[in-house]
């Protein structure tokens, strides 16, 4: 039987439900179950491609080409299963395909009203393509009282009287604020929450409290009587140093425990948690540190970058180092010569972006990276600005530029118009709709044997995650390839630049997808691997 374990959040928001669902995904896979972690979004936009990353953090991108949610990021760097553009979805979405079939006249001539018809579509999508699945984990984004977030506390609610008995529990995330005038934490803020929760027709299973502190016998008394739960299914979510320290922290707190026995599951095996102790034991005791630079535009919030600072995590793991990083607005460059601000790093990394923003400052970053011999790693708009850099300062063509930010004299990075996925072809139009129009997902691609690139990924073929709308027009590779700029990594059909770099440079690698996308704790991706060793060696020079 496929169980539901459904997770709601309460109190306020960023309390971490995508890291707790993930963590527990983690845990009942531990003890050798099969599990699958979904969320479902309440807001309006049909995904989050559109939105800005200061709105949102970052967009994950799955395999399969889906715009999603970041906390996908967490579930699979926690289960290490691949998301799909099946495990996220919004009310935009649900509205748009109902829309979509009264247009047609599939409803023939119904009414179409939010119960039964949205309730129905929310529901029909959680029980979907869960075969052999032995946990379902369904997080709900946002907060109990949200106006839009109704119709899936309402069809959740329903799910448990659709489903056998026993197969669904509910779980709620709350916050037990320290009150210091008082030297208490606080429990109203959970009882109001639940009270909230209880009043739309879901009673809690498992309450998982944030807090600061151990909780206290009394509060933890206080909190089963009022809000209608067990005193052991009071479980305490203390902060902890790491991510990765989460899922042994929650199970020593009994939360796997307790969710096995909302279950009435009493015979299933004790977790093997070694690997997620032997990772937290890296992670507390690092041989060494290097300093990263990340020069972006979205620096004001870390989430806007989540994969990507999680994967230099990944490749401090492997090289048994902690990674700092120093995050700066490129748009400062434009103004300050970057010497001070870069000569003392280790690495330096220019991300994904989108806009002309700051795109000058990057610019200059690349120049002081390439000329200084420090590490460099171009994540897509990162390596589109690598290419721009060289071919201005080396292959003096000193007005290229990128159609992105307006009509380009010099072109060297242009808009994509048609490309092939599979044996199908996919074409754009300038002014085309933004939304889902971009080469996304997996793409295979073809490095040239010997590169740097093809040693560090150990193959010459590779599958990686894409998000973009312009490319680097090939019809400048010659030029730059004489200068030292090496095309390493294309398409298949060799027709879209997928890598580039520096031969002469200890380390200089651009690519166009996103590497960080697909990077595990337990299975580092070689770039970052690769880039935190250089940015070592890079340490032993100072
Ligand atoms: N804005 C660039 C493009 O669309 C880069 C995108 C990105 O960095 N993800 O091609």
């Amino acid at each position: 039987m496929t169980r539901y374990i459904f997770i709601t959040g309460g109190v306020v928001s960023s309390l971490g439900k995508g890291l707790a669902s993930a963590a527990l995904g983690a845990l009942l896979q531990a003890r050798g179950f099969k599990v699958r972690l979904r969320k479902l979004d309440p807001y309006l936009n049909v995904d989050p491609g559109t939105m800005s990353p200061y709105e949102h953090g970052e967009v994950f991108v799955t395999d399969d080409g889906a715009e999603t949610d970041l906390d996908l990021g967490h579930y699979e760097r926690f289960t290490g299963r691949p998301a799909s553009k099946d495990d996220n979805i919004t009310t935009g979405r649900i509205y748009l395909d109902i829309i979509t079939k009264e247009r047609r006249g599939d409803y023939l001539g119904a009414t179409i009203q939010v119960i039964p018809h949205v309730t129905n579509a929310i529901k029909d999508f959680v029980l979907k393509g869960n075969d052999g699945i032995d946990f379902v984990l369904v997080e709900i984004g946002g907060t109990v009282g949200d106006i839009e977030g109704l119709p899936f506390f309402e069809a959740i609610r329903q799910i448990k009287n659709d489903l056998p008995r026993g197969a669904c529990i509910y779980t709620h995330l709350t916050l037990l604020p320290f009150i210091p005038s008082a030297g208490e934490l606080k429990t109203k803020p959970t009882q109001h929450s639940v009270a909230e929760l209880r009043s739309i027709g879901i009673q809690p299973d498992i309450l998982l409290c944030r807090s600061d502190r151990a909780i206290p016998k009394e509060e933890r008394r206080k909190l089963a009587l009022f809000c209608n739960v067990r005193e052991t299914a009071v479980i305490e979510a203390r902060d902890v140093g790491s991510i990765y320290d989460v899922p042994v922290a929650y199970h020593e707190q009994g939360f796997d425990a307790e969710v096995l026995a909302a279950f009435g599951i009493t015979d299933a095996p004790e977790p093997n948690l070694s690997r997620w102790k032997k990772i937290s034991q890296t992670i507390h005791n690092p041989e060494g540190e290097v300093t990263i630079a990340i020069v972006g535009k979205y620096t004001g919030l870390k989430d806007a970058y989540k994969s990507l600072t999680e994967a230099l995590t990944h490749g401090g793991i492997a090289n048994g180092v902690k990674v700092k990083l120093d995050w700066i607005e490129s748009e400062i460059f434009e103004q300050d010569d970057p010497t001070p601000h870069l000569e003392h790093v280790h690495g330096i990394l220019v991300p994904g972006g989108f806009g002309q923003r700051g795109a000058e400052g990057k610019i200059k970053a690349v120049t002081f990276a390439r000329e200084r011999k420090v590490p460099y790693f171009g994540i897509c708009f990162g390596m589109q600005m690598a290419v721009i850099e060289g071919a201005r300062s080396l292959a003096g063509i000193k007005d290229a530029n990128s159609s992105e930010f307006g009509p380009a004299k010099e072109p060297v990075v242009g808009l994509m118009t048609e490309w092939m996925k599979g044996n199908e072809l996919e074409q754009r139009a300038q002014g085309g709709d933004l939304g889902g129009t971009m080469r996304l997902g997996a793409y295979q691609a073809t490095l040239k044997r010997g590169s740097k690139i093809s040693q560090i990924y150990d193959t010459t073929s590779i599958s990686e995650r894409h998000r973009h709308r312009y490319e680097v027009n090939m019809s400048y590779r010659e030029r730059l390839e004489d200068k030292g700029m090496v095309f390493c990594g294309t398409s298949p059909d060799g027709l879209l630049p997928e890598t580039i770099e520096y031969q002469d440079h200890p380390w200089f690698i651009g690519v166009q997808y996103h590497p960080e996308l697909k990077s595990r704790p337990f299975e580092p991706h070689p770039l970052f691997s690769s880039f935190i060793a250089a940015a070592v060696e890079q340490s032993r020079l100072f």
